[in-house]
């Protein structure tokens, strides 16, 4: 098998097949540069009906990450399609492989989105020598997938607390509901402004249905409760009576982040 074949086959780009290789160096760290190019056999579908394009309108050359080979930093040139749909007007081709406008495989964000559970978003971002943007958009949406919108039904004791991001320097707010660990909100700083979006999102039914409310001395917090839900009947109390509430690791911040990415678009907090 000649050696574009075999990495053909090894790189499984479903509908294409690599033409050109070769090895550069860019600062210490090696690069693998596969050119890629269309199977002559492939058909070309549109990606926003799934239907077979009948034409191509245009191509353009697209350079795309991939999963590291050994060590090297895999780079690939694509020769980006956008099929003319009957349907659809001129749209990009549909790769199993490659979401359109993507910079790197759905693979890769995978790996990506996967390491992120774990590890904070700029060591992923280092690791894979991407861009931290690039990185916390992966991450995003992935959690935007499988977090969906948040269920505040039912809420009616919820907890809000501070906490540092960088102590002495930034802070954000997290609301919670103890009774079913759950976290329902998390934002940049401490004020009252932060606040604010959660009692928005809950509306007024709900923040009248509130029962209580557990907060520590956070005089912002208090009045802001006070001006959206006058009912309950809490409840300031020391931010170390929160054994019920997730307990302050590095894996239940990183839970944290998720739910700020997917429920209240705050971003760019770690
Ligand atoms: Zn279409």
């Amino acid at each position: 098998m000649a050696p574009n074949e075999c990495i053909s086959a090894l790189g499984g780009w479903e509908g294409f097949e690599v033409c050109e290789w070769r090895q550069e160096r860019r600062g210490i760290q090696s690069w693998c540069v596969l050119r890629l190019r269309r199977e002559r056999t492939a058909a070309a579908y549109c990606s926003g009906c799934w239907r077979e394009a009948p034409a191509i309108h245009d191509v353009e050359w697209r350079t795309v990450r991939d999963l590291p080979l050994f060590e090297h930093a895999v780079e690939l040139e694509v020769p980006r399609l956008r099929v003319a749909c009957a349907h659809c007007g001129p749209r990009l081709e549909l790769l199993p492989w490659l979401q359109p406008y993507a910079r790197v495989t759905c693979r890769l964000a995978e790996s990506v989105s996967r390491l992120c559970a774990v590890i904070a978003i700029r060591q992923v971002a280092a690791y894979f020598g991407l861009n931290w943007k690039t990185v916390k958009e992966i991450d995003k949406r992935t959690l935007e997938r499988r977090l969906g919108p948040v269920d505040l039904q039912g809420v009616t004791v919820i907890g809000m607390d501070e906490f540092a991001i960088q102590r002495g320097h930034r802070y954000a707010t997290v609301v919670i509901e103890p009774a079913r660990k759950r976290v329902l909100s998390v934002g940049r700083g401490r004020s009252r402004e932060e606040l604010r979006p959660f009692f928005t999102l809950l509306g007024p039914q709900r923040c009248a249905a509130l029962q209580a409310v557990v907060m520590d001395m956070n005089s912002a917090y208090e009045l802001e409760v006070r001006l959206h839900a006058p009912k309950p009947r809490s409840s300031t109390t020391s931010s170390t009576s929160w054994p019920s509430t997730p307990a302050r690791s590095s894996i239940e911040y990183a839970w944290m982040r998720r739910t700020a990415c997917a429920q209240t678009g705050a971003l760019g907090i770690w």
